[in-house]
């Protein structure tokens, strides 16, 4: 798309947002509150809204277009699935599921995949899996498995995910909730092993903070804990859901300790910008627990996801995107370090997830997100002082350049 074609224009949502804006206003629950920006088109790393504005998506989605918007592989092997078969159920098999499994236990370095369709299923599907393994290899009492996760966490929203979030509003309404989560805080290994009990069963973690504020824990905290759940039988859980396939400038963010989880747990990104597709990873022993029966999804596992997901890990790796968000993002990460901002505390993240947290006295990041906006870059606040800063790994370092420009004068 022409990026000049809109430069200079204040972007002020015109009569065609303000339409749609009323429709969602009146018809949809009020559980997000986006920023006043309605798309109506996307190619690659740039988004149209429906008044013709044009923007960088420097979200995506929450890493779920890391191969931007539109990849024409992607679409195009989506379409061709979509004409010849989409759905089976798991009643019975179909032609993509074995190959599916096979790429992506390759690509993961592990024995099985169980597929689900979003993250929040991919999750309960782990939390699932640990507390079965744990009764039934471990040996833990009926009832008594325990799961270790860290303050700051974000896996999800479903009743059981948000049990164990320490995010007041997540949970508040939502109870009872379900027990058998023990809090302990991020970063700190020494916490997770004096919180490991008999029953422990698994310990839950993300390898960088996404939601949390893309807080990056202390170097050597990955491996001391994946060594202390080898100690103590527990199973090392990483969601890369947002973290996984080249986000951080590796295959998986836990690489960069070279730690190998016993499950994984991905999403987001697998579906290629076009479905949702999570799986959970393991050995043979820990998702061997599973008999025909025990659990499911209707669309888990069907021909076009399973399709679109091949085609997705085939893109990845061929155009190491990894590697390409590795250099685009460390000199990305240098430069907004170097703006010396007045209104920013710190810029942190790894490969193309990026943080820039900003002054208690800045005023709340949304708002510079709307100013963001205003000068057509799309991001979104986390936390309420943080920036997230995640454009698509496919995109070029013009782009990022002239993103730079914009940033620098909005912190400015
Ligand atoms: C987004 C996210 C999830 C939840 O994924 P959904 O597809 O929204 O259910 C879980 N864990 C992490 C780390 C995430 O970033």
């Amino acid at each position: 798309m022409d990026r000049t074609e809109t430069a200079g224009n204040a972007r002020a949502p015109g009569a065609e947002t303000a339409r749609h804006d009323a429709l969602v206003q009146r018809y949809s629950a009020r559980n997000y509150a986006p920023l006043p920006v309605v798309i109506a088109k996307a190619s690659g790393c740039w988004v149209e809204d429906v008044d013709g504005h044009r923007y960088l998506d420097m979200l995506s989605a929450y890493s779920a277009l890391n191969f931007g918007h539109g990849h024409p592989e992607i679409v195009e092997a989506f379409v061709a699935q979509a004409r010849v078969l989409a759905l089976t159920s798991r009643a019975f098999q179909n032609d993509q599921f074995g190959p599916f499994c096979e790429e992506i236990t390759q690509l993961a370095g592990q024995d099985q995949v169980l597929p689900m369709n979003s993250g929040a299923e991919g999750v309960e599907t782990a939390l699932k899996t640990a507390r079965k393994w744990g009764y039934q290899v471990k040996g833990v009492a009926a009832d008594r498995a325990e799961i270790i996760v860290c303050a700051g966490n974000f896996h999800g929203r479903t009743i059981t995910i948000v049990s164990f979030s320490d995010d007041p509003q997540f949970r508040e309404g939502f109870g009872p909730f379900t027990p058998g989560f023990r809090l302990v805080p991020y970063g700190d290994a020494a916490a997770l092993e004096a919180a490991i009990g008999p029953n422990t069963v698994g310990f839950l973690v993300e390898p960088i903070q996404g939601e949390g504020g893309i807080v990056v824990p202390p170097a050597g905290y990955l491996k001391q804990a994946r060594e202390i759940c080898a100690r103590h039988r527990v199973l090392f859980i990483a969601d890369e859901i947002q973290t996984g396939l080249g986000r951080t400038g590796r295959l998986f963010a836990c690489d960069h300790e070279g730690v190998k989880p016993d499950v994984l747990i991905l999403g987001k990104a697998l579906g290629g910008g076009l479905m949702p597709v999570s799986a959970v990873l393991a050995s043979r022993e820990v998702l061997g627990v599973f008999r025909p029966g025990d659990h499911g999804s209707t669309f888990g596992g069907n021909p076009l996801a399973c399709a679109v997901a091949r085609v997705a890990m085939k893109v990845l790796t061929r155009d190491r995107l990894a590697e390409r968000a590795a250099s685009l993002g460390a000199a990305f990460l240098e430069r907004l370090r170097g703006l010396r901002s007045s209104r920013v505390k710190e810029v942190r993240g790894r490969g193309l997830l990026i943080g820039i947290e900003l002054l208690p006295d800045a005023g709340p990041a949304k708002d510079f997100a709307k100013r963001l906006k205003q000068e057509g870059i799309l991001c979104k606040d986390t936390v309420e002082s943080v920036l997230r800063i995640a454009p698509p790994l496919v995109i070029e370092q013009k782009d990022l350049d002239w993103a730079t420009e914009r940033i620098a004068k909005v912190l400015g």
